[in-house]
């Protein structure tokens, strides 16, 4: 049986090690067929995406810094070149200086607001306009969102105003891109240990929450992230766009934990 995936070809960004939400989604879908493409951000990060990408069967690397916009501009020109075009892709990048990712939002400074909402948030629109460009046929693209977009999470701050921005830029490229058939998703991760959320001061008590609280009582894995992401790539989700998709264990339906969570 050939995989949901075979004859797709896509791009993903945002692999930064084996424990990276990006890989666990570039797992899951070579597992379904699909030929993959990546990006590394920097020298020193080539070492371990190109190991990971080759086990994978993928020799198409690419560096790209979403803050130097020419490194944008050769990863496009140089996937056009190699491909002509494209099926899909996958966003999974954001930053924040981590002394930010503690304390109160309120004493956020302006240059980092800028910094986290350029890399965390408008690259996204910039890339997906150009992935866009590649998709004459159609397409899909996935970005990743946490739920302190829209509650209140301690020391989340400047990363909660950045998804919701992300969020909405969501809902706009899936109306700007959708008469041509190109579809935009987003999907909600509950906390997972990587190198980006071990940034946010005490981490392994957001995790220990949620391990107590959510209905399925534990965290989510990469590789559960990366089902959800083949379903949002692949035909199956042919008429969803503009959505937040939750892969969290159902933290997010939770007002007051239950009762026996609350028991020591
Ligand atoms: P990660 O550290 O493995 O990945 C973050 C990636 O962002 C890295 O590959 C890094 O190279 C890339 N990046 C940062 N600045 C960049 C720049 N200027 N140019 C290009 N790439 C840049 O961590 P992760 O948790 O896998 O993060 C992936 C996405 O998932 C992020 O958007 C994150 O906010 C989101 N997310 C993470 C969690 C979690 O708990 N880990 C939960 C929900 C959503």
């Amino acid at each position: 049986m050939q995989g949901l995936m075979h004859g797709k070809r896509g791009l993903i960004m945002g692999v930064a090690n084996d424990h990276s939400i990006a890989w666990g989604i570039a797992k899951m879908l070579a597992s379904h067929g699909a030929t993959l493409a990546f990006t590394y951000q920097g020298e020193a990060l080539r070492k371990r995406v190109q190991p990971l990408a080759e086990s994978l069967g993928s020799s198409l690397l690419f560096p790209c810094d979403v803050e130097d916009i020419a490194s944008v501009d050769a990863l496009f020109a140089g996937l056009s070149e190699s491909w002509g075009s494209l099926d899909f892709l996958v966003h999974a990048i954001a930053y924040s200086d981590k002394n930010e990712l503690k304390g109160r939002y309120a004493d956020t400074t302006r240059d980092n607001f800028s910094r986290t909402m350029v890399i965390s948030c408008f690259s996204f629109t910039e890339i997906a306009r150009r992935a866009a460009a590649l998709m004459p046929r159609g397409g899909s693209i996935v970005t990743l969102t946490y739920g302190g977009s829209t509650r209140v999470m301690p020391n989340y701050n400047v990363m909660g105003v950045a998804k919701a921005a992300l969020e909405a830029s969501v809902r706009y490229l899936a109306s700007d891109f959708g008469p041509q058939g190109v579809r935009v998703n987003t999907i909600s991760a509950g906390p997972i240990r990587t190198l980006a959320g071990a940034g946010i001061a005490d981490a392994r008590l957001m995790f220990n929450y949620q391990r107590r609280h959510a209905p399925l009582r534990r965290t989510v894995t990469i590789e559960e992230v990366g089902g959800a992401a083949v379903y949002l790539l692949s035909d199956l989700a042919s008429g969803v766009t503009g959505d937040i998709h939750f892969v969290d264990s159902g933290y997010n339906i939770i007002s007051m934990p239950h009762p026996e969570a609350l028991k020591v």
